[in-house]
């Protein structure tokens, strides 16, 4: 076998070299197979046991509230309705928001829910890949230039510190990897604490976040004329992106896009 392999490839080295790698291969499933009889792979949503990891059982995929066309052009909410050519919400050409375009994946029902939860809160990280491969689908429109800059909303640093990671950072940076876009991580910066924004009304959550956020640029780098695609795990009230926006906007961002895993539908009191 051994002189076959090195007839074959010329070379010792070479034959081993490939050999270690026909062997690697089957090796490295069987490890996997060994992984999940130990740590079986469980449903992002209900924690069932599912055969593939990062990915969710039939009854949650089936009850994920997968935001859809038809849905404004502008704010990505979806029509309760068909409103044939009229893309842009009433609520948009009333309100134009800060940003030109935003998208999100699903609806905030129990299952994106239960994956925010689980991102967030209880170390389940890796759901990031899938959360943000998933994002990249919902907000490919957002995603044509290839030299946009991805951009997570911050915590500030106290926050940081208490939960180690910043959720919306992980999901933009797989969104980066796969577009093959710049991530910019430490663009905008949290300049002081702000508090939850559930349960304030809407003046209050403007004033909470008002002078918030700053952006953190060196005198060689310039934003003006570019892309920038704002990430965050869920559009609840809006005020913290409507926040990053306008600070994006004062340095001359050029289109700027939000990509969210969920959004809350107006007028939901779903708690996060
Ligand atoms: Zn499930």
């Amino acid at each position: 076998m051994l002189k076959f392999l090195q007839s074959e490839q010329g070379g010792l080295d070479g034959s081993l070299l490939n050999g270690a790698r026909l062997i690697g291969r089957p090796l490295l499933r069987a490890g996997r197979a060994v992984q999940d009889l130990i740590i079986p792979p469980r449903c992002a949503g209900c924690g069932k046991i599912v055969q593939d990891a990062n990915s969710l059982c039939g009854a949650c995929w089936g009850e994920m509230e997968w935001i859809a066309r038809p849905y404004c052009s502008v704010s990505g909410v979806p029509f309760s309705y068909d409103l044939g050519e009229a893309l842009v919400s009433p609520d948009v050409l009333a309100n134009p928001p800060a940003y030109d375009r935003a998208r999100s994946v699903a609806l905030f029902g129990r299952t994106a829910r239960r994956m925010v939860h689980q991102l967030k809160y209880m170390d389940r990280t890796d759901l990031a890949i899938v959360m943000g491969r998933w994002m990249v689908r919902a907000g490919a429109d957002c995603l044509t230039d290839p030299d946009a800059i991805i951009v997570p909303v911050p915590l500030h640093k106290r926050r940081l510190w208490r939960r180690r990671f910043n959720q919306s950072a992980l999901l933009a940076k797989v969104i980066a990897q796969e577009t093959g876009t710049v991530f910019m991580p430490d663009l905008l910066q949290r300049t002081r604490p702000t508090r939850q924004q559930v349960g304030l009304s809407e003046d209050e959550r403007r004033v909470n976040v008002e002078g918030a956020f700053q952006i953190n640029l060196d005198d060689k780098t310039s934003l003006s004329g570019r892309t920038v695609v704002l990430v965050d795990d869920v559009w609840t009230t809006g005020a913290t992106l409507d926040a990053c926006c306008r600070v994006l906007r004062r340095s001359n961002a050029g289109e700027i896009c939000i990509i969210t895993f969920a959004r809350v539908a107006a007028g939901s009191e779903m708690p996060i």
